[in-house]
């Protein structure tokens, strides 16, 4: 894809969340992701050369390893987010390369990343994602135990919870989506009660429901299909 058709993307994203903000009257910052698991290196160099400074998303470790290596000599500062499905085998490029890992969803990977990380002498910055869905294959952490979850997490020194994260079901039932979010959100105020605002960062919404994600408290959306999209 070339330069101005990705960037008449974004500016149709970013109006888009603008116009959504004022609908429901939000006045703090909603950070874009630009999932690039998709798209060509030659896209992602195109977008990288606009200089929009957003961070990259990746689902697969090993793309994350070969681009964020390739990419590195690029551009300076690139950042790397981690969304996928986590194997323990390939935790290693995972965090070497991950400035968030925003998929941790059990406890056995949260404790191999944060091994990997002490061994990287690096404090790994993560969300929990929790399973909203009935849909079994998309992940997460059972939403019901967000307690213990937290608290187990939380006592990984080499981790930092900055949030929650969650993939939003695949329905044309506005209401189904719309409650999972709002659960995820709960969450998200319940923890942020009861241990002195840890957290700072809602992941929720992608290209076919982020206006309902925005709605629910969403304060980071992960945009791929129709930002970089899959050339
Ligand atoms: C692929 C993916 C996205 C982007 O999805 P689009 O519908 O293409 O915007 C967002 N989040 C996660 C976790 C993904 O795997």
């Amino acid at each position: 894809m070339y330069k101005d058709e990705i960037l008449n993307r974004y500016n149709t994203i970013k109006n888009n969340v603008d116009i959504i903000k004022q609908k429901y009257n939000i006045n703090y910052d909603i950070n874009i992701i630009a999932v690039s698991k998709y798209s060509s290196l030659e896209t992602i160099k195109e977008f990288l050369s606009l200089n929009i400074d957003l961070p990259l998303a990746e689902s697969k470790a090993q793309s994350l390893r070969d681009r964020a290596g390739e990419l590195a000599s690029f551009k300076d500062n690139i950042k790397w987010h981690f969304i996928g499905r986590i194997q323990s085998n390939k935790v290693k490029y995972i965090v070497k390369y991950s400035d968030l890992i925003q998929s941790v969803d059990s406890i056995d990977i949260a404790e191999v990343i944060n091994k990997e990380a002490v061994k990287n002498n690096k404090i790994q910055d993560i969300l929990l994602q929790f399973n909203i869905s009935d849909e079994e294959q998309k992940g997460g952490f059972d939403i019901d135990s967000y307690i213990k979850i937290y608290e187990s997490v939380s006592n990984m020194n080499n981790l930092s919870i900055k949030g929650l994260m969650a993939i939003g079901k695949d329905t044309d039932d506005i209401s189904i989506i719309e409650n999972e979010f709002e659960k995820l959100n709960s969450i998200y105020k319940d923890i942020n009660a009861k241990y002195n605002n840890p957290l700072s960062i809602l992941s929720m919404g992608m290209s076919s429901d982020y206006e309902l994600a925005i709605k629910h408290g969403s304060n980071m959306i992960r945009i791929g299909s129709s930002f970089l999209g899959y050339s």
